[in-house]
């Protein structure tokens, strides 16, 4: 299921820069960053997709306000649906004196630096739990387990389980049918029928829960 959230993100290795080293404006770096986020919330990590083509936002993510020289710089850019940039605005609670991005209890996880499954853990119902550092500050202060986005997370999980039970219906009428045309092994050939069955079975049970008819 970890596959399902948070993948490792990784930066372009050199923005495109002026003649002169500077940066462009930042709102032109905005597909390159797009597509390093790989079109996720690098907060609560919803898709473009799963937020109905919603436009996200360019996040400082040291904000501007504390870091003005790095308005521009397309290092300091992650992408961040409408929600979490408003929540986060322009809270820094660590300070400008400091390289870190939190102090173990307070403050940002830098989502390229690191593997956010180290401080969330993504539960079956959809909600994140917290596991270290600063993940319970970032759960209050973003929102993350807003009923919007738990049901985003449940509903991708479910998903999942429906595509590997079409997989294993798949498989076990593929094997039936091998069975049947070999003219050998019935009960086999049956026991795979019944196991494509039940996996159907099960299937529009995810799918009622997805959608309750
Ligand atoms: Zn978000």
């Amino acid at each position: 299921m970890k596959h399902l959230f948070f993948p490792q993100i990784v930066r372009t290795e050199n923005y495109r820069a002026k003649a002169c080293g500077d940066f462009y404006a930042y709102a032109s770096y905005s597909e390159v960053i797009h597509a390093d986020c790989q079109n996720r919330c690098v907060y609560c990590d919803v898709t473009l997709e799963e937020n109905g083509h919603e436009g996200f936002a360019l996040d400082h993510f040291r904000p501007q306000e504390h870091f003005p020289d790095l308005k521009n710089n397309p290092n300091n850019l992650v992408l961040s649906c409408g929600k979490c940039n408003r929540n986060k605005s322009s809270h820094w609670p660590v300070g400008t004196s400091t390289t870190a991005t939190h102090d173990g209890a307070v403050g940002f996880i830098d989502p390229f630096r690191c593997d956010r499954h180290q401080y969330f853990q993504v539960e079956l119902a959809g909600t994140l739990y917290p596991l270290q550092g600063p993940s319970t500050y970032l759960i209050v202060l973003l929102g993350l387990n807003r009923a919007s986005r738990v049901l985003v997370r449940k509903h991708r999980i479910l998903h999942a389980k429906i595509n590997t039970l079409i997989s294993m219906a798949e498989e076990s009428i593929d094997c039936a049918l091998s069975l049947l045309e070999a003219g050998q092994e019935i009960d086999s050939a049956l026991q795979a029928l019944s196991s494509a069955k039940a996996a159907i079975a099960s299937i529009k049970e995810i799918r009622n829960e997805i959608h309750p008819i």
